[in-house]
């Protein structure tokens, strides 16, 4: 097949900031090692490029939600490096655990009976300590089958770990209960926000997820951590537009006076929510603000404060993830995940 011509839309990603990150949060966590949440593509920067940067960095804990994320994470990791939270639905997802060698993470007495019965083999298992998602119950864990079971790591998932809340002591507390009563390898507690709560929320293994892809949990982690995705789209159209005329749908925007407009190749498709309206693209640092409403495939700016713009130029949307997230009031994980696959990701 002839070769597709270049896309309109990039999203840079900073494998030495990635890299970075990892490292930092490892040396954050003290004597426990930093794994890795890997789900959803890697917070849709994309597992193919992102997977082979952390592994290089040092991580061997790689967590996924799903047991379809296993095959794009099974290119670039041993299987029993990787753990699928979801945990098991039913038989299938046993025998492939077992076939694969890929670790579930039982989050149920169910779920330990099923790989029990399935044969078993080394498993993670979940506790919930108040989060109320997943996991064994605070009154299951006295519980015979888990005896039976070749436990790794015993995890548990904090609620509040991004706030200064008595919840989080609540969680540690509980979680040291569940140590003491359940056979294991290793202890995990702390997400991303969780590692910087101290010492005694890292145990053996912590699993940072956003802050390695540059989001900033905990204002203290700020100086730490570094961006790592640089969203950047090409200019489509470049027009004059006179005093009075509207712009977009709706016309939301009406022109004070003659402008030059740039229509860029980014819309709410890509994951860039109406929610973005109102705030500027860059171009070199220089402000180019959107006007009217965000649509599915093309967003409309203000060229004045860059008028030898071109068609084909690019422009970057300000993607520092605390930023974004107060322009927006998206989360920064929603930011991340957001990103639609019409982005070429390119490691730079
Ligand atoms: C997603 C997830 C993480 C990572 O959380 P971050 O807040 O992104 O660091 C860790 N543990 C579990 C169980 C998760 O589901």
């Amino acid at each position: 097949m002839t070769s597709l011509p270049p896309p309109s839309l990039r999203l840079d990603l900073d494998t030495g900031a990635l890299a970075s990150n990892w490292r930092v949060l490892d040396r954050m966590s003290g004597t426990a090692k930093a794994g890795a949440a890997i789900k959803a593509d890697c917070y849709g920067l994309g597992a193919a490029q992102c997977l082979p940067i952390l592994r290089e960095a040092g991580a061997r804990d790689f967590f996924v939600a799903h047991w379809s994320e296993v095959p794009g994470a099974l290119a670039h990791c041993p299987p029993d490096e990787i753990a699928v939270l979801h945990g098991l639905m039913g038989r299938q997802d046993a025998d492939f655990a077992r076939q694969t060698g890929v670790r579930p993470v039982l989050n149920s007495l169910q779920q330990a009976r099923l790989w029990h019965d399935a044969g078993g083999g080394v498993c993670h298992v979940m506790v919930d300590t108040g989060i109320n998602r997943l996991g064994l119950a605070m009154d299951e864990i006295g519980d015979p089958i888990l005896a039976k079971l070749g436990i790794d790591v015993l995890l548990s998932h904090l609620a509040c770990a991004d706030e200064d809340e008595p919840m989080n002591a609540r969680q540690l507390d509980a979680f040291r209960k569940v140590i003491a009563k359940v056979p294991h390898r290793r202890a995990s507690l702390a997400n991303s926000a969780g590692i910087a709560l101290g010492s005694d929320y890292g145990f053996d293994l912590t699993r940072p997820g956003l802050a390695l892809y540059g989001g900033v949990p905990r204002p203290e982690m700020a100086g730490e951590l570094r961006q790592v995705a640089y969203p950047k789209a090409a200019l489509i159209n470049i027009r004059q537009i006179e005093a009075g005329e509207g712009v977009g749908y709706n016309a939301t925007f009406t022109a004070p006076k003659p402008i030059c407009v740039g229509v860029v190749s980014l819309g709410y498709a890509d994951g860039i929510l109406r929610s973005w309206a109102g705030a500027n693209l860059l171009s070199d640092d220089r402000a180019l603000p959107i006007l009217g409403k965000v649509s599915m495939d093309m967003i409309v700016i203000d060229l004045s404060a860059a008028p030898e713009l071109k068609e084909g130029d690019w422009v970057e949307l300000p993607y520092y993830l605390p930023d974004a997230a107060q322009q927006t009031s998206l989360s920064q994980y929603e930011l991340l995940t957001l990103l639609g696959d019409r982005f070429r990701r390119d490691a730079v």
